[in-house]
Parts: C-alpha cells; structure tokens; sequence
C-alpha cells in the first residue's frame, strides 16, 4: 500500500506570505496541506513522540549558495516529522537545486505522486523501497530501517485512531440497547485496547 494514507497537496495561494527567514508562518498552511501527517512517513502530528517542523526540500545551504530560491517559497516547503527532517539535513545529491536526484541517489519531493512510485507500506506498517532511489532515500537518508519499529507503531496507532473515530460517530446513530450498538461498542472496546497496547509502547520507546 501507499506509504502516506493520503497524498498531500500544496495549495496554490498561501493564508500568509512571510519573508526573509519567516517560513515558520506557513506552518498551519502545511499542516493541512499535508493532512496533519509527515510528508515522507505519515506519521500523524497528534501523538506526543515528536514535534512537527518545516522542512526545506531543497535544502538552504544550496540555495543560499546559488540564490535561486527564497526561504519561504512554499512549494519547496515540507511538512516534516523531526526525524525525517534531522536525518535528510542538508543532503542534496547535486550542486544544482532543480537536480533532486542522480544515479539512484537523492529525493522526491513528497507532493509528487512519483513519491509513492519508489516507497510502499507493509500490511504490518513498516516502509520499505520499490526502487534503488527508495532504498537511498529509505536507508541512506531518512533510515526508516534504523527507526522501523517505531514506524511501525506510530502507523498501527494513526490506523486505530481513525477506526475509532468512525466508530463513536456511528455509535451516535444508533440507541443504548440497540443490538448495533451493543456490537458496535464491543468492536470499540477492542480496538481501544489495542489502541492502549500501542501507546504503551509508544511512550516506552520514547522514554528510553
Ligand atoms: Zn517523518
């Protein structure tokens, strides 16, 4: 399956238009653009493992260097768990800005449908590569290998989150006793446990 759940989408015409080294302001803009999700491993910005940052694609010491580009220029602009925006850092496989891949080494960028062409998700939530550049960009760059088992759980938690919700907006449909709504919260009970059992882990995982 897609690594990212839904793909995201810059808007053309931004709520703010900041200058200099402003580019923080478009962090609400990103945030829904890219679905309130990282735009390389979808991880979702509600659970407390990790703040969100504004990732540059292509990175500010290549366009400071050749001053094509400006800081806040919003479609070069990523909305980017902390891990996979410290670990892309300033990688760039080129000396040129427009050049973000050569040889099966570099990225894309993550609103390009051409994204999910070289990552895919396994049933059990893990990322892994369809292609030489998706290995690179897997485990070269943004080591979706080293961070597999939190990948893993950040996935199956977003996954349970949306049952859930779906599940108590149904619930509203229908009455206390009603044989739907018996079996309804028997499924909800379920998958809160699961749901538990995850954010146990979760919470362990980034207290170490
Ligand atoms: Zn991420």
């Amino acid at each position: 399956m897609n690594v990212r759940a839904k793909p995201p989408v810059r808007r053309t015409v931004t709520t703010k238009q900041p200058t200099g080294k402003n580019w923080s302001e478009h962090k609400p803009d990103l945030k829904e653009d890219f679905n309130s999700c990282c735009g390389y491993c979808d991880s979702f910005d509600g659970f407390r493992h990790t703040y969100f940052e504004v990732d540059h694609f292509i990175p500010k010491s290549l366009f400071e260097k050749n001053g094509n580009i400006d800081y806040c220029q919003y479609d070069n602009l990523t909305y980017s768990c902390k891990f996979c925006n410290n670990k892309k850092g300033s990688k760039w496989p080129s000396k040129d800005e427009t050049v973000p891949n050569v040889n099966n080494k570099g990225f894309v960028d993550a609103c390009l449908p051409e994204y999910e062409n070289h990552l895919y998700r396994t049933s059990k939530g893990s990322i892994m590569w369809k292609t030489n550049l998706g290995k690179w960009m897997a485990t070269e760059a943004f080591r979706f290998d080293e961070r597999e088992r939190s990948i893993i759980v950040l996935w199956n938690l977003n996954e349970l989150r949306k049952i859930i919700n779906g599940l108590i907006l149904e619930l509203e449909n229908y009455q206390v006793g009603d044989g739907i709504y018996e079996s309804i919260k028997e499924k909800l009970g379920d998958y809160t446990l699961k749901y538990f059992v995850f954010h146990q882990e979760l919470m362990e995982y980034y207290n170490e």
